[in-house]
């Protein structure tokens, strides 16, 4: 509906363009704030509703944010995010709102903001929002980072004990997490208390100080950070396991096709290979093959059948493999649950076909009054789930083909390998 609005005019001069794109980022800001109200208003009227048709308090609401996400394109855990964020500027804070409004805050600074008033309770908040954004011209030049320092100034000034009690709360969050990098790499992540977090950086940095071996800081310090973890120096491979799923003619033939490490995505070829002869020379290292079926037009991963309630173990890491992350659309989390697409208590079968690889959010978000799913795999075995929400909206999803299958031109089956390389502590 806004294309004939944003149609750039061909013949526009610098000055002007350089004006539209300012006046499309005020744009955007007051996308976002009425975007955050009709969220608010959204989660008011699904409340109002549910209230009027007796379910409890506690079971109100439930799937609001995850309709929320869907309509944003956006993964379940930053719908929750978006929810919490609008109820908090509508309902509390609305000089910040207004900011957002007129273009004065983006929607992240807006967002930086409202997670630094959280600790407060709600007239600090109401002061808090009235300091910083009352009167807009403040706010003109402020970097995200100043803005979250300011916002975290007067939270601090104003209620001193909320954002020690905070901090304590927030080390309970701790944790360490990893995703992919691009070439072949990954970032592992720890989030740390401060101090832990500024002492484990001072020793890896120590070890770099100390060691002139050409190889660069950088590179020590990642050196040092695996072998104090795993107990091995970094050039050996760590006793823990790593799947892999190729093609045979990758894995025999020199093929070219990529490899798939399920929960990191494709590999190049030859670097799969070399995975594979370097835990083959190694003593320690066991390789365990386990053949897989693909379609032969599609590539797709072909239907296993079972009788049982359950998932087996063999169904649910086939489905783990074929759907690779949670089948929501935009929801990236790695599956958990694997979850009956038409519930098994209503007839719904345990099968491949009907079985959903699921994160533990979305399986319980489903699970509210008026969300279905629907699947169905097509004449080339591509799985597809439909999600419907409780508004009627609809998702689509498709198992993702995995790369490694994706380039067969005969008419039979042909046959993959699952590769599971495993290197046991000496
Ligand atoms: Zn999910």
């Amino acid at each position: 509906m806004f294309e004939s609005l944003f149609k750039l005019d061909p013949g526009a001069d610098e000055a002007s363009l350089i004006a539209t794109i300012e006046e499309l980022e005020r744009f955007k800001a007051a996308a976002a704030a009425m975007q955050a109200q009709a969220a608010a208003a959204f989660e008011a009227a699904r409340n109002a509703r549910e209230q009027e048709a007796g379910i409890p308090a506690r079971r109100r609401g439930r799937g609001v944010a995850a309709e929320i996400a869907l309509a944003r394109h956006d993964s379940p855990a930053r719908g929750n995010r978006h929810l919490g964020f609008a109820k908090a500027l509508v309902h509390e804070m609305p000089h910040t709102l207004a900011a957002l409004s007129s273009g004065a805050l983006s929607e992240w600074r807006a967002t930086l903001i409202v997670r630094e008033s959280a600790c407060l309770d709600l007239a600090d908040r109401h002061l808090l929002d009235a300091e910083l954004c009352a009167e807009p011209g403040r706010l003109i030049g402020l970097g995200d980072r100043r803005v979250a320092a300011e916002a975290r100034a007067i939270a601090y000034r104003l209620d001193p004990h909320a954002v020690v009690d905070r901090a304590v709360r927030a080390e309970r969050e701790r944790t360490v997490t990893i995703r992919p990098a691009p070439d072949c790499m990954t970032y592992l992540t720890a989030l740390l208390p401060l101090t832990q977090g500024v002492s484990a950086y001072a020793a890896l940095k120590r070890a770099a100080d100390t060691c002139g071996d050409g190889r660069g800081r950088g590179q020590v310090m990642a050196d040092t950070l695996v072998e104090r973890l795993t107990g091995r120096a970094a050039t050996v491979a760590t006793p823990v396991s790593v799947n892999l799923v190729l093609s045979d003619d990758t894995l025999l033939a020199g093929a070219t096709a990529p490899a798939t490490v399920p929960g990191y995505g494709p590999i190049p070829a030859a670097v799969a290979r070399q995975l594979i002869s370097t835990a083959a020379a190694d003593p320690q290292s066991r390789a365990t093959l386990r053949r897989l079926y693909r379609h032969p037009r599609s590539g797709a991963l072909v239907a296993m059948e079972s009788r049982s309630r359950l998932f087996p173990d063999g169904l649910a890491q086939f489905i783990a493999l074929r759907d690779q992350t949670c089948r929501t659309p935009y929801c990236d989390a790695p599956i958990r649950h694997t979850d009956h697409a038409a519930p098994a208590a209503r007839g719904g079968p345990t099968t491949a076909g009907n079985g959903n690889g699921r994160c533990e959010a979305c399986n319980y978000a489903k699970e509210a009054p008026g969300w279905t799913v629907r699947t169905h795999t097509d004449d080339n075995g591509t799985h597809t789930a439909v999600l419907t929400t409780p508004t009627g909206g609809t998702h689509t999803s498709t198992a993702p083909p995995i790369t490694a299958w994706q380039r067969c031109d005969t008419s039979t089956l042909e046959v993959d390998v699952g590769i599971a390389l495993a290197r046991h502590a000496a």
